[in-house]
């Protein structure tokens, strides 16, 4: 897969929202967003209305890049979700925040979501005490996510114990043992992205 080589905050300013993929940075006035919320390039605003195919487009552009996960990914999670009972857009995003690296980065093991699957990459945990370095692989209800012991006094994990992330209600931290807990399958309530999925299903349904 190319991957996006280019500043990340463009990509939030071409979705026009945050996508929180710099870490801690996002969450202060350096921020692109704060300081410049317009599309780059030279023709910052447009005039034209978008189209509905556009709006779309936008949609589904802004799930990928915040959950940095290709076209062909994509395609995968909502062919997956339209087969599972109930509405495709919420089990679509239910899937992508199963995915091993999201988890983790809602675990506030890792300060992005790119960062997590880099840390997922080069095997710094265990899925129920197995090691698993597949960024994409799916939790489900009572898998324990852990770093591993050799891997849990170094970089930026021993400071993970000390800071108080505050994790969603479907999982469960615990900082001593730098481990966590899938409670429950993530409810649409649960995603705090600004998404409406239905723009994606109706794109993808096309
Ligand atoms: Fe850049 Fe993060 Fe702000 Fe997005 S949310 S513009 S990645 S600093």
């Amino acid at each position: 897969m190319a991957r996006y080589t280019d500043a990340d905050c463009r990509l939030c300013r071409r979705e026009g929202a945050k996508l929180f993929l710099k870490g801690e940075r996002c969450l202060s006035k350096k921020c692109a967003m704060e300081r410049r919320p317009v599309n780059p390039g030279v023709h910052p605003v447009s005039r034209k209305k978008p189209s509905e195919y556009q709006t779309q487009l936008r949609e589904k552009q802004k799930v990928r890049r915040a959950y940095c996960i290709s076209e062909k990914q994509m395609r995968h999670y909502y062919e997956e979700a339209d087969r599972i009972k109930g509405k495709t857009g919420e089990n679509m995003l239910s899937l992508l925040e199963r995915r091993l690296d999201n988890v983790v980065y809602r675990l506030g093991l890792g300060v992005s979501r790119d960062q997590c699957r880099q840390l997922v990459n080069h095997g710094h945990f265990t899925v129920n005490g197995k090691a698993v370095n597949i960024p994409s692989y799916l939790v489900k209800v009572g898998d324990v996510i852990a770093v591993k012991e050799n891997k849990q006094k170094k970089g930026s994990f021993a400071s993970v114990r000390e800071s108080r992330v505050i994790v969603p209600k479907w999982l469960e931290f615990s900082p001593e043992k730098l481990s966590g807990t899938v409670k429950a399958l993530p409810a649409r309530e649960d995603i705090d992205l600004n998404i409406e999925e239905h723009l994606i299903v109706e794109l993808y349904s096309k």
